[in-house]
């Protein structure tokens, strides 16, 4: 129905519950059935038209993950919030439930993915990750990182090329530019398929 509850992790230390999200009127179904009326949701209502979920709070933010099926229609099977900063991991039953999903989210911060972005998508594995951001007034930029035939990369595979780097591992959490860079290169190496649209001129 027209709520959108709390992801089930608890919240990082000092940080309260997340409330939940109330889509009037509640007795009707949440506004979107597929990946691309969520994205459509995302842009429209939830980035700066909902207080806890900009930039603003710094590290309150909150990021709405919708989870959708793999197949052709992409169709919407669970949506819920999470601190965009939350380093606990989701409870096995979770994470078994979203094994070869395709999921999308928010980022407040407007960048690319972040670390436990790719580790997730890399160990469960996901089919997809997709990251709707705000880049300018009104615009938004959608990252998405796909699965590449039945390659099943590792993380531990992965950080092994990022460490071969001149910047190494150091700088990959706290210069997203750095880790689009690295996300190029992997995508290059045909480690997964890494697109940008629109594209980040460099
Ligand atoms: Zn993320």
């Amino acid at each position: 129905m027209g709520r959108i509850e709390a992801c089930p992790i608890p919240p990082p230390p000092g940080l309260p519950e997340i409330e939940p999200f109330e889509i009037a009127p509640l007795e009707d179904p949440l506004p979107f059935r597929n990946r691309e009326e969520f994205e459509r949701f995302l842009c429209d209502v939830y980035i700066f038209r909902t207080t806890h979920s900009t930039t603003f709070h710094g590290r309150h933010n909150v990021e709405c993950l919708g989870i959708f099926s793999p197949n052709e229609s992409e169709s919407i099977e669970r949506c819920c919030l999470q601190y965009a900063s939350h380093t606990e991991e989701y409870p096995t039953e979770f994470e078994c439930f979203l094994i070869g999903k395709i999921t999308s989210h928010n980022h407040p911060s407007g960048q690319t993915f972040s670390r436990s972005d790719i580790v997730t998508w890399a160990d469960l594995p996901l089919q997809e990750i997709r990251v709707v951001a705000p880049y300018n007034v009104g615009a938004y930029r959608t990252y998405s990182i796909k699965r590449l035939n039945q390659r099943r990369p590792t993380w531990a595979e992965m950080k092994c090329v990022i460490n071969a780097q001149d910047w190494g591992l150091h700088n990959f959490d706290s210069n997203p530019n750095y880790r689009h860079r690295c996300f190029l290169l992997l995508h290059e190496m045909g480690f997964f398929e890494y697109s940008v649209d629109p594209p980040i001129q460099m």
